[in-house]
């Protein structure tokens, strides 16, 4: 295991964005949290929405008075591979978990809990799957043990269902982004809800100036004198990006000039990437307006964050989900949003209020085609998905929660 390093955040910066109200408990709550220690501890520090979260909260919680690390496991491809297919098989496909697979899952979870040595937590918060072993392995002490599900396991397959679940007796509360999301029969008594949120002065989220954006664009090679549609997500058969194509082709017949913007991080826990990204462009073909980038080509934050400022609509046309932080972003940014109905999508996407949510590739289209004709239904979905956010998506509500949290354990 590795600590991650994280920069230093103020939440001095934040003020001007959150009302009064909410300055005054988060004052109020870390005069009675100062110097809790917390531990976070997930797979990765790079790519997907657990890394951007913490990315920000750690630095956060820091600044609030506590003092929070934030640690990675370490392990070989072959256990990544393993735990995607655990991640896919949360989230219901058909799979086996045999002998070997809980070998290797336990093998490597020892492997990490020998090499453990961060010393002493008052609070320890293990974030999905991957590391929901070390409990078992490592004396946390009198550490109260979160664990932070990011995905929806409500209707499992039960094989790693149940291997799961015999690992999570050992914690003193489960949190999950929809009470919902945590199965009928799960071994913690504790279940929490907490959606997840963004950060809007992160570099992914704050307003561009003008030589950032133009810069930003170029590295997009898109036109913005034609309309633009992207979807940004991990490229994963659960965010559906040929369905995005197809939508995209639909589409193509009438807005003669569109342009489809598709990115996707390539995550360090997620082996899956490369080959879904093979498929996509083989998929696209040769129609240079579908753009598929990657931060191989330079993409990282700032040109994310141009991209959804600078789309007409957002697409997530997911088939499971466990939120979608990308919903979130481009509300922000008061872009319209189009996603699946599915998952954490519908706390963020009030149909027909800020965006539309869609169950089948038609539907994606038309709505798609109804914001790009209107552009003052546009401009209102936009205003109205930023005020969402403001209100309930902002990192500064979801470190208030884990504060609650830890006050209340
Ligand atoms: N992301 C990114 N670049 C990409 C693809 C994704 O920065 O090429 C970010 C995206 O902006 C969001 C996060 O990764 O912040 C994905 O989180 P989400 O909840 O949408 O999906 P997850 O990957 O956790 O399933």
């Amino acid at each position: 295991m590795k600590k991650v390093e994280t920069v230093k955040k103020s939440l001095r910066d934040y003020e001007a964005l959150i009302s009064a109200e909410k300055i005054e408990e988060i004052e109020s709550l870390s005069r009675e949290l100062k110097g809790a220690r917390v531990l976070h501890i997930n797979a990765t520090a790079y790519g997907g929405g657990v890394a951007e979260i913490l990315h920000t909260l750690v630095p956060l919680m820091n600044d609030a008075g506590l003092v929070a690390d934030w640690a990675v496991i370490e392990a070989p491809g072959e256990f990544f591979e393993l735990t995607k297919r655990m991640h896919n098989a949360l989230q219901g496909k058909d799979d086996k978990m045999n002998k070997e697979d809980k070998e290797l899952f336990l093998r490597v979870t020892r492997e990490n809990a020998q090499r453990y040595s961060f010393g002493a937590y008052d609070y320890v918060i293990i974030h999905d799957p991957q590391p929901v072993g070390l409990p078992e392995f490592v004396d946390f002490g009198e550490a109260r043990l979160v664990w932070r599900c990011h995905i929806d396991t409500s209707s499992p397959n039960m094989d790693f269902w149940s291997f799961l679940n015999n690992h999570l007796g050992y914690y003193d509360a489960g949190v999950f982004t929809l009470r919902d999301y945590a199965k009928d029969g799960i071994s913690i008594n504790n279940i929490v809800e907490i959606p997840p949120s963004i950060d809007p002065l992160s570099n992914k989220n704050r307003a561009l100036r003008d030589d950032e954006l133009k810069l930003a664009m170029k590295k997009l090679r898109v036109d913005v004198g034609r309309p633009i549609i992207s979807q940004v997500s991990r490229f994963d058969p659960w965010k559906d990006p040929m369905g995005v194509v197809d939508v995209y082709r639909v589409l193509k017949e009438e807005f003669k000039g569109l342009q489809l913007l598709m990115i996707g991080a390539m995550a360090s826990d997620d082996p899956e990437g490369w080959e879904i990204y093979d498929d996509l462009l083989r998929y696209a073909g040769t129609d240079y307006d579908i753009k598929v980038l990657s931060n191989f080509h330079g993409v990282a934050e700032i040109e994310v964050n141009a991209a959804q400022r600078i789309s007409n609509v957002v697409l997530q046309k997911s088939i499971r989900e466990g939120f979608a932080l990308t919903m979130s972003e481009a509300m922000w940014k008061k872009t319209p949003v189009i996603g699946g109905n599915v998952g954490g999508i519908p706390l963020q996407v009030k149909h027909g209020v800020n965006g539309y949510l869609v169950n089948s590739i038609e539907e994606t289209a038309e709505y798609t085609a109804k914001l790009l004709r209107d552009k003052e239904l546009a401009r209102e979905f936009g205003e109205k998905g930023h005020e969402i956010v403001k209100e309930h998506f902002l990192v500064t509500r979801h470190l208030v929660d884990y504060m609650r949290l830890f006050k209340s354990l």
